[in-house]
């Protein structure tokens, strides 16, 4: 898709200028930007591949495109721009509303387990001990315990930002709710460079409608944004835009 056309998309039809100012001055900055650090698991170069993206009906091909998007910068590109899109809209609203409150989700959204996905060739391995680069698949418990998820650097920028401009964060996450988790999620937050946000709400094992009695806590805030990587981190209508972020490598529904 265009980058405008994207761009469009994302905004809505209403003409709002001020913010496309400051989201062109963000797609500047992006283009500029150097590209990340690749992670230890890429391979030296793309792999060949017969069709774009998206052409391939072979899932080893399938997965040789998501390497190819996720080692060689187009997957942090992609969501450089798309947060850099929803960093200008809230920087334009935070002064115009009443406290003002953003939700963001977790993995994917403020933390990368893109080692973790590449290392367990994409699949989902939900139980195990982990340890990268062994050879072994990496559980996800152990994965998230570790704490060792990676920053997404331009959200971390984002919430730098917001906190700045007086607006609460709340993260609202799928992972599960429990002493340990919690306490893994914080290091990790922290680690990755997240400070000040007002709560971390996880999932209660025991709880069903979990979104719904989040958005609870949040009474009282206006919540101008809720950005996520799924699309069930975005229904509800609780918040007043939401922002997609790009992953091709797994669906939670
Ligand atoms: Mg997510």
């Amino acid at each position: 898709m265009p980058q405008f056309a994207r761009v469009c998309r994302l905004w809505g039809n209403r003409p709002q200028w001020p913010v496309a100012a400051l989201a062109a001055a963000v797609l500047a900055a992006v283009a500029l930007a150097p590209a990340p650090a690749r992670a230890a698991q890429c391979p030296a170069q793309p792999f060949a591949l017969s069709g774009g993206f998206g052409q391939s009906t072979n899932l080893g091909q399938i997965k040789r495109e998501l390497v190819n998007y996720g080692c060689f910068g187009d997957y942090q590109r992609d969501l450089a721009r798309e947060i850099g899109v929803a960093r200008a809209f809230i920087e334009a609203r935070a002064g115009e509303v009443v406290k003002p409150a953003i939700v963001l989700d977790i993995d994917e959204t403020s933390l990368s387990n893109w080692r973790q996905m590449l290392n367990n060739d994409f699949g989902y391995i939900p139980r195990g001990p982990c340890r990268l680069g062994a050879g072994i698949a990496c559980g996800q418990g152990a994965w998230e315990l570790s704490a060792t998820a990676d920053p997404i650097v331009p959200m971390v920028e984002l919430v730098a930002a917001a906190r700045a401009r007086g607006v609460a964060v709340f993260f609202l996450t799928g992972r599960p709710d429990g002493v340990a988790e919690r306490v893994a999620t914080v290091r990790n937050l922290r680690r990755a460079g997240y400070a000040g946000w007002a709560e971390l709400l996880m999932r209660n094992r025991s709880e069903r409608g979990f979104s719904a009695a989040a958005y609870k806590s949040a009474r009282g805030f206006a919540i101008i944004a809720n950005i996520g990587d799924q699309d069930s981190d975005l229904a509800g209508g609780h918040a007043e835009r939401t922002f997609k972020l790009s992953n091709p490598f797994y669906f939670v529904p």
